[in-house]
């Protein structure tokens, strides 16, 4: 009941003649959705903001408190224009997005045009974007992707968003950026482990956002995937084609 496939031993899988029924498509929305409000929290600072408020620290007017970075102008870099990467970019433009890079595999003229997004290398990417979302699929090349060498690049004002999989980013590295101010904040969907230990370094920083792995957890997505997932488990036992099936 997911659209990641990283958790299946796909080579036995294959091995063994298993067929495999997966959930794309009907959780990218939902997923989508949760990538732009994570983003927005994480770069405008809101779990800080309300902290301040229940704490007493909202006092007088301060010109420069609580001040993040906006997404007016801004360059965003896409660490995988695939489903739900294209449905990122299709909610953030709205906001003034002044520019929109990608990185992949190979490019996606095709889908890339709805945003004139650049295909570029992701050095390149790290280098130049303001935002960076993570919304690749986890691999043997994406694993560590976003690594020291990665937030070096980065701009010290950027802000990293990975709803992909933990294992994209190396999360000490991602802690030495964010302790040392390389990068501004983060915020992550996904971390290794799942759950996270509530004792981990990276819950002691204010800008890092973590939540629990909730990017397709809408009731009526949830409702979906399960029956989409309970269609594929039915036609897998009668032997017919499943409604969305991984081709290995
Ligand atoms: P897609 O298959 O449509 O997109 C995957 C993207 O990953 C493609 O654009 C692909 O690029 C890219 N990619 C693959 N290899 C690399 C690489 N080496 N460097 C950069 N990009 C690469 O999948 P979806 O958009 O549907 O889902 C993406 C991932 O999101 C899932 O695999 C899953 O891990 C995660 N996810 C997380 C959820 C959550 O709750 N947080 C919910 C749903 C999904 P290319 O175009 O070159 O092939």
């Amino acid at each position: 009941m997911s659209v990641g496939v990283d958790h299946l031993a796909l080579d036995e899988i294959k091995k063994r003649g298993i067929r495999v029924g997966y959930t794309p498509d009907v959780l990218t929305d939902a997923t989508a959705e949760l990538a732009v409000s994570l983003l927005l929290t994480t770069c405008r600072r809101l779990p800080e903001a309300i902290e301040e408020v229940k704490n007493g620290g909202w006092t007088a007017w301060k010109p420069l408190w609580m001040c993040g970075h906006g997404l007016t102008q801004s360059t965003v870099g896409i660490i995988g224009l695939g489903r739900i990467g294209q449905a990122i970019a299709r909610r953030l433009k709205p906001f003034g997005v002044q520019r929109f890079l990608y990185s992949g595999r190979q490019p996606r003229p095709q889908e890339a045009a709805e945003f004139q997004a650049e295909f570029v290398p992701t050095s390149y990417l790290a280098a130049e974007s303001d935002f960076i979302v993570v919304s690749c699929s986890l691999t043997p090349a994406t694993k560590g992707l976003c690594n020291k060498d990665f937030f070096q690049r980065m701009k010290n004002t950027a802000v990293l968003v990975n709803i992909s999989r933990g294992d994209v980013v190396n999360q000490d590295d991602l802690y030495q950026a964010l302790a040392s101010g390389q990068i501004a904040a983060a915020g992550l969907d996904v971390t290794t482990p799942e759950p996270l230990p509530t004792n981990h370094p990276l819950l002691t920083l204010k800008n890092c956002v973590i939540l629990p792995h909730i990017g397709s957890a809408t009731h009526g997505t949830r409702n979906t995937m399960s029956l989409l997932a309970s269609n594929n488990l039915l036609a897998g036992l009668r032997g017919e084609p499943m409604p969305s099936e991984l081709k290995l």
